[in-house]
């Protein structure tokens, strides 16, 4: 393995360490990459049915553009790294995660029916990579979810093309996907995104 590699496992096993003791990745849930090299497309990303909170980075998969591993760790990535792909593919994402949490689960729920949830005149829009004002409206679709991976990960190319301005998106009642540049990007936007959907949801319900 590369040195980019260990580097990149390293940081991700310590973002997932962090995002497992606010309870967004609890039970093996959820997952982390980010891309090592672009031609061919190669990703750092966390196994499938690993605890986040004790993952070490010896762990952690290389991934290729098929989410087929690539050398011989015993792993097994997650069903969900076609998504990933997908992001990393449109996007140009660096980096790519996916959280499982209470409030993202219950409002892709809620605003299933809207096609997505917008959330609007909060000061924490700011963090969301170009965003200049709390005046900013954010849309996340919410795609219906699916353990047909090939096709959602169609889907989510589709998403991701028909809403070039956002940040992220939701499964319903499953969870957050969002993205950036790079690793520290990709980390400020779920704290963003989940600080927003627990705003919006603690707003709804009153809780
Ligand atoms: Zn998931």
């Amino acid at each position: 393995m590369t040195e980019d590699f260990l580097s990149t496992a390293e940081s991700l096993v310590a973002i997932a360490a962090g995002f497992h003791l606010r309870g967004w990745v609890l039970g093996t849930s959820g997952n982390l990459s980010a891309v090592i090299s672009r031609e061919p497309l190669r990703l750092a990303i966390t196994p499938s049915g690993a605890d986040k909170g004790a993952l070490k980075s010896d762990q952690m998969l290389l991934i290729d553009e098929y989410a087929e591993v690539l050398g011989n760790t015993g792993g097994k990535p997650s069903d969900e790294s076609l998504l990933h792909v997908s992001i990393a593919k449109e996007r140009l994402a660096g980096a790519v995660m996916h959280t499982h949490s209470v409030w993202s689960t219950l409002l892709s729920e809620q605003h299933f029916d809207d096609g997505g949830l917008a959330i609007e005149g909060y000061e924490m829009l700011k963090g969301l990579a170009g965003v200049k004002t709390h005046e900013h409206r954010e849309w996340l679709p919410i795609l219906e979810n699916s353990q047909d991976m090939c096709a959602l990960a169609e889907q989510v190319a589709r998403t991701v093309q028909q809403h070039p301005e956002a940040h992220g998106f939701l499964l319903r009642r499953h969870g957050l996907y969002t993205w950036g540049a790079n690793i520290a990007e990709a980390k400020r936007h779920v704290e963003i995104l989940e600080f927003l959907l627990e705003t919006a949801g603690r707003a709804r319900f009153r809780a």
